[in-house]
């Protein structure tokens, strides 16, 4: 990584000093307000302990959902506040406000030894875009500044991009650090063969990392509705299936240009449409009936794609297999989580990015048993795509 990370700051000239962290606490909330999942605040506190132990006082900035610049009190941070001060075991405070004086005023009060978490920054205006005076005074609010907030290091936004620019030093923290290792190491130095298993419902936000990937990677397997997507480009019936219809295009032009390293499902899992059904059935891949829909890959291309990902040196998989939350449509993504797993049990590398790919292989159990799970969805697709991101040209090289 060529970007300085919290790690190598002398702690010992920091103590007292108060850093200004950027953290990803965009966590779904349950109605009430309870935060459902939790793992988005774990992942920080490494970073945050690092910090407490060395002296620093931490000052949290975050965004919650996409409140458009006003206040929207279902998405305050408060839930969040007592999320982390219950993990930390350390006192946390909040304050109902980010761009005040009353928010200086708390920072510079805050006790050693505990935390100010201030609240949702895209409550304010200029925050989405990256207004400058909201950066500069944004930066008021600590003596340096650390990144740790993966998720929306691809946005120039005033907490990511500009608050930054007035604080030195500004430095990766130990997340944004782990997943750069990790995503870095896919990027550009893969062990071979590299396989990429790509799924989930969007070919458009994935055209450029496929594009990468296609000068990168031995094979690229393709399941989920971009198979569909796929099919269609090829003149297939696709049924009622969910296809990109303006991306078939791409997908046929993908296809042209790679055929052997281009991977599609022999065969596919159709169903009613709409409904998570036991009257689904096997079919081939080029015959999808009138009326049905394409839920997931089949038998045959879980066996291939599992066989495929379990002789890889690097594997990467975003998007699931198929329609992975309904019961009758979750194996294909199974298959491929477990063949992630066999991989890196076999000394492969095997990453996992993407929202909903993330959530797959936790909710099957098998996280801890690949070699990283992306904590980014967008960040981690044009990391690596493009090898850098905004929020990270930022902060200090090293
Ligand atoms: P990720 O968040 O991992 O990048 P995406 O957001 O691109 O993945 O796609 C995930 C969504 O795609 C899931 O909600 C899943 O149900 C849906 N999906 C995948 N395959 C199909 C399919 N064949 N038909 C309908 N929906 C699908
Ligand atoms: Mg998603």
């Amino acid at each position: 990584m060529n970007k300085r990370s919290v790690r190598s700051l002398d702690m010992s000239g920091l103590v007292g000093q108060r850093a200004l962290v950027r953290v990803d606490y965009n966590v779904p909330l349950e109605e009430g307000g309870r935060v459902a999942d939790a793992a988005r605040i774990e992942a920080t506190l490494p970073t945050l302990r690092l910090l407490l132990g060395a002296g620093i006082r931490p000052i949290l900035l975050s965004h919650l959902g996409r409140p458009g610049g006003r206040i929207v009190p279902e998405e305050s941070l408060r839930p969040v506040a007592a999320v982390l001060q219950e993990l930390l075991g350390t006192p946390v405070h909040f304050l109902a406000s980010t761009d005040t004086d009353l928010a200086l005023e708390t920072s510079l009060g805050l006790p050693e030894g505990e935390l100010l978490l201030l609240e949702n920054t895209r409550f304010l205006p200029g925050e989405t875009t990256n207004d400058e005076a909201l950066g500069a005074r944004l930066a008021r609010m600590g003596d340096f500044y650390v990144n740790d907030a993966f998720g929306t290091t691809h946005r120039a936004h005033a907490s990511v991009v500009g608050a930054p620019a007035h604080l030195k030093p500004a430095v990766a923290g130990l997340l944004v650090e782990a997943e750069l290792d990790a995503l870095e190491r896919v990027r550009s130095a893969p062990d071979r063969p590299f396989v990429v298993a790509f799924g989930g419902a969007k070919i458009r936000d994935k055209i450029q990392l496929m594009e990468a990937f296609l000068a990168s990677a031995e094979t690229i397997l393709i399941g989920g509705a971009m198979a569909n997507t796929f099919l269609a480009g090829m003149g297939r019936p696709v049924g009622e299936s969910l296809v990109e219809y303006d991306a078939v295009e791409v997908a046929a032009d993908f296809l042209a240009r790679a055929p052997e390293r281009l991977v599609l499902p022999a065969d596919l899992v159709v169903g009613v449409p709409g409904r998570d059904s036991n009257d689904s059935r096997i079919v081939p891949a080029d015959a999808i009936p009138d009326g049905m829909a394409a839920y997931d890959i089949g038998p045959q291309a879980r066996e291939r794609f599992s066989d495929t990902i379990a002789r890889a040196g690097t594997f990467f998989w975003n998007g699931p297999m198929g329609w992975f939350e309904a019961a009758g449509y979750a194996e294909g993504t199974r298959a491929v989580a477990r063949a992630a797993v066999a991989a890196a049990e076999s000394g492969a590398f095997a990453v996992v990015g993407g929202g909903d790919s993330a959530r797959a292989i936790r909710e099957a159990g098998l996280a801890d048993r690949v070699s990283h799970v992306s904590t980014g969805g967008g960040a981690s697709l044009e990391y690596l795509a493009h090898g850098t991101l905004p929020g990270l040209e930022a902060l200090d090289d090293t």
